[in-house]
């Protein structure tokens, strides 16, 4: 079986063939700049080289064909036909209270998710156009929608209300949602594998850090808290955002810049976080290299961040009446041995030790803490296209 995995974002589709014999990815790629000029879709197929095909792309429906034609071109195609493609599984942003696990997509779906827009004004619409352009060309495949939100839907009242008035809530749906949920289910699954027990018997804190960041507790593969709220800029401070501040800012910083709700939701969202307050680079690297240099913001930046993210370790353990294993994952999870090491540093009480050379790893699945740590710490890639194509096989194959 067959697999198509589509991340539509406003201006962009991501996009995986991934065969569900073995799990491998038969072909990737970008399609970016739609609707702007400069579109160009660039196309990997495994075992060949890249290819970088520019042409105009108005839509996303123009988009999806020309992935598609790339897929069996003769060239650097890598199926025959179209009908190769069993299932399509779409990545949806918001789910809002009404979908707690990925489905699959009727009518009355798409237009529930169509619903949702005003929840993620600019992801969602992007998502319903993804879906609808490949309704329309694969008239005949089933397509799937897997939810950011819907593995946090298991979290509890207390965890998801905030201290607004109760009629906020009821009449705008104004809760925490969470997000990167495709991406804590996985890892923390993985997680369980890897303590050799039954998921049901463990309590994980996952921490998503990359671009974004989310930090989940996960008591018996069911997601109890996570640090993003009602949109992802809730939470540690990330690369562009400021994640979560005292609210009385935001009046103040309309007021001081003159800006109004949708001027400070913009810049709270795209020039705060790592960037912000270090002035150099919402990138690790670019602030790792800045640091060494002798750059006191860029320091500071990176220490907010480790200490947002171990306040958050605390405070789920502390949720979950304890911890058996700490996850990271994501670019700054996988990658970044320094993050890794100071978000760890002084948890010892908790029963965290980690070991120095094997956290001196990158990218692949690795036990980082020491043979006599109570809690197991682990670095695990995401793989949210997998993870999509997998709910995407088990909802298709009933
Ligand atoms: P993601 O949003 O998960 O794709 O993560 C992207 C981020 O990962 C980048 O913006 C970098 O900050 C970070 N990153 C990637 N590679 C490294 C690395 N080798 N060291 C530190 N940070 C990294």
């Amino acid at each position: 079986m067959k697999i198509f995995v589509v991340n539509c974002g406003s201006s962009s589709i991501k996009y995986q063939l991934i065969d569900m014999k073995d799990e491998s990815v038969i072909a990737k790629g970008l399609v970016e700049r739609i609707g702007i000029e400069g579109s160009v879709l660039t196309h990997t197929p495994a075992g060949k080289d890249k290819v970088r095909l520019e042409s105009a792309i108005p839509d996303h429906v123009d988009g999806i064909k020309k992935v598609l034609a790339a897929l069996v071109d003769p060239n650097h195609g890598v199926i025959k036909s179209m009908d190769e493609i069993d299932a399509v599984g779409h990545r949806v942003v918001h789910g809002g209270e009404i979908f707690n696990e990925s489905v699959v997509i009727t009518d009355e779906v798409l237009k529930q998710i169509e619903d949702l827009s005003d929840m993620a004004p600019l992801h969602q619409p992007a998502n319903v156009s993804g879906i609808r352009a490949c309704q329309k060309l694969m008239p005949n495949t089933p397509q799937v929608a897997v939810f950011d939100t819907a593995f946090h839907q298991t979290m509890p009242p207390v965890a998801y209300m905030f201290g607004v008035k109760y009629e906020e809530y009821k009449d705008y749906g104004i809760r925490k949602y969470g997000f990167h949920g495709t991406s804590h289910k996985y890892v923390s699954g993985v997680a369980a594998q890897l303590l050799g027990k039954d998921i049901k018997d463990t309590k994980i804190i996952t921490c998503h850090l990359g671009n974004g960041s989310s930090i989940t507790a996960v008591d018996g593969g069911k997601s109890v808290d996570t640090s993003m709220g009602f949109t992802p800029l809730d939470g540690v401070l990330m690369g562009t955002r400021t994640g979560s501040i005292d609210p009385a800012v935001v009046p103040v910083l309309m007021q001081k810049k003159g800006l109004d709700a949708a001027g400070v939701d913009k810049y709270m969202n795209k020039e705060c976080g790592v960037l912000g307050v270090s002035g150099v680079s919402s990138d690790f690297r670019d602030l790792e290299d800045a640091a060494a240099k002798g750059n006191e913001r860029a320091q500071l930046a990176l220490d907010m961040f480790c200490y947002q993210v171990k306040r958050y370790v605390g405070a789920y353990a502390a949720a979950m009446g304890g911890v058996d294993a700490i996850v990271f994952t994501a670019g700054v999870g996988e990658n970044d041995i320094h993050t890794r090491q100071q978000v760890c540093a002084g948890l010892e009480f908790l029963g965290v030790k980690l070991d120095a050379d094997r956290n001196n790893v990158r990218g692949k699945v690795t036990e980082i803490s020491a043979a006599d740590s109570k809690v197991k710490v682990f670095l695990i890639p995401t793989n949210e296209e997998l993870a999509i194509a997998q709910d995407t096989l088990r909802l298709c194959s009933k």
